[in-house]
C-alpha cells in the first residue's frame, strides 16, 4: 500500500518540490493552495504524470477556525481516493514572508505571522491527529533565521524558533503512537518567496552567496529532496530533531 503524505503550501516552491520528490518515491500526495489554483492543479498533474495518485485542497493555514471543516474534507477525501481513514504523514509547510524591523512592527504583521507559522502548524496538526497513522510522521518547517538573526526579520525568526521548540514537544507526546516529529530548517533557497527576492534581487544574492559556505542560495529541489528523505522509511530512526539544509549559512 503507497503511503499519503500531506503537504501545506504544495502548489509551488519548497512544498511542490517535496511533492514530486515523494512521488518519486511512490508515495500519494494531499497538497494545499491558499489562492493560486492553477498552480496547485499543474503541481498535481506533474504528480500524476509521474504515476502516484494526487488531490489538491484549498486551505488558508492562518485561519484556524476552517480546520475542522479541513479535516473532514480530508477524511472525506481519503475515503473517495484511498478507501482509507488515514494518511502518513503531514508537511506544515505553507508560509509567507515578512521584513519590518522590530521597532516598526505592527500587531497586525505580528499576528500574520504568527496565525501562519505557528497557531496554523499547531491546530491543524492537532486537527488532523485523528487521521494521522500511528508510525506517521510530521515534518515542521522552519528557517536559517531561527539559528542566526538578521535585521527586519525578529516576528519571523522568533515564530520559526517556536516552530523548533513545537517540534521537540510534539515528538514527545506522540511517541506514544510512534509518529515522530522534525523540523526542516532551509537557508535561503530561490523560490517565490518573499517575492522572490533571494532568487530575483541581484544585491540579496550576493549577500547570501557571501555568507554561505557552498557559495550560493538553494534551490528548491535541493530541499524538496532532503524534505522527501525526512517524510520517507529511510529516515524512520530521526526523531524530533532540526536539520538545517542551507548550504552552511553562517556556519
Ligand atoms: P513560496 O512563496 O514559494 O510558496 C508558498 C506556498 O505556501 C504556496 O504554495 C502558497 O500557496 C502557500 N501559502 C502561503 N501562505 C499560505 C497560507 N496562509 N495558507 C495556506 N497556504 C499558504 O514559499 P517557499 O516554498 O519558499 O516557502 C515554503 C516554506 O519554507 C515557508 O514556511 C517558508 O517560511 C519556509 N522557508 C523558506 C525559505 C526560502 O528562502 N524560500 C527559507 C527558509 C524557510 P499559493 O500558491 O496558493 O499562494
Amino acid at each position: 500500500m503507497s503511503q499519503i503524505i500531506l503537504i501545506t503550501g504544495g502548489s509551488r516552491g519548497l512544498g511542490r518540490s517535496a511533492a514530486l520528490h515523494l512521488a518519486d518515491r511512490g508515495h500519494d500526495i494531499i497538497l494545499t493552495y491558499r489562492s493560486q489554483k492553477e498552480a496547485a492543479e499543474t503541481a498535481v498533474a506533474a504528480i500524476q504524470a509521474k504515476g502516484p495518485k494526487a488531490v489538491a485542497l484549498p486551505l488558508d493555514v492562518g485561519q484556524a477556525r476552517h480546520f475542522v471543516a479541513f479535516a473532514a474534507t480530508v477524511k472525506r477525501v481519503l475515503a473517495q481516493t484511498w478507501q482509507r481513514e488515514t494518511f502518513d504523514g503531514l508537511l506544515n509547510n505553507a508560509g509567507i514572508a515578512m521584513h519590518e524591523p522590530f521597532a516598526s512592527t505592527t500587531e497586525e504583521q505580528f499576528d500574520a505571522v504568527i496565525d501562519t507559522h505557528l497557531k496554523g502548524p499547531y491546530f491543524l496538526t492537532q486537527r488532523l491527529l485523528p487521521l494521522l497513522a500511528d508510525g506517521g510522521r510530521i515534518l515542521n518547517v522552519s528557517s536559517g533565521l531561527a539559528r542566526f538573526s538578521m535585521p527586519g526579520t525578529s516576528i519571523y525568526g522568533a515564530a520559526k524558533g517556536a516552530v523548533e521548540v513545537l517540534t521537540r514537544y510534539l515528538a514527545t507526546e506522540l511517541a506514544e503512537r510512534q509518529i515522530r516529529v522534525n523540523t526542516i530548517a532551509p537557508g535561503a533557497i530561490a523560490t517565490d518567496f518573499s517575492g522572490g527576492r533571494v532568487r530575483d534581487n541581484p544585491e540579496v544574492n550576493a549577500y547570501v552567496s557571501s555568507i554561505t559556505a557552498l557559495g550560493r542560495p538553494g534551490r528548491a529541489d535541493e530541499i524538496g529532496s532532503a524534505m522527501a528523505m525526512l517524510l520517507s522509511d529511510d529516515a524512520r530512526w530521526i526523531n524530533g530533531e532540526r536539520i538545517e539544509a542551507s548550504g552552511g549559512m553562517r556556519l
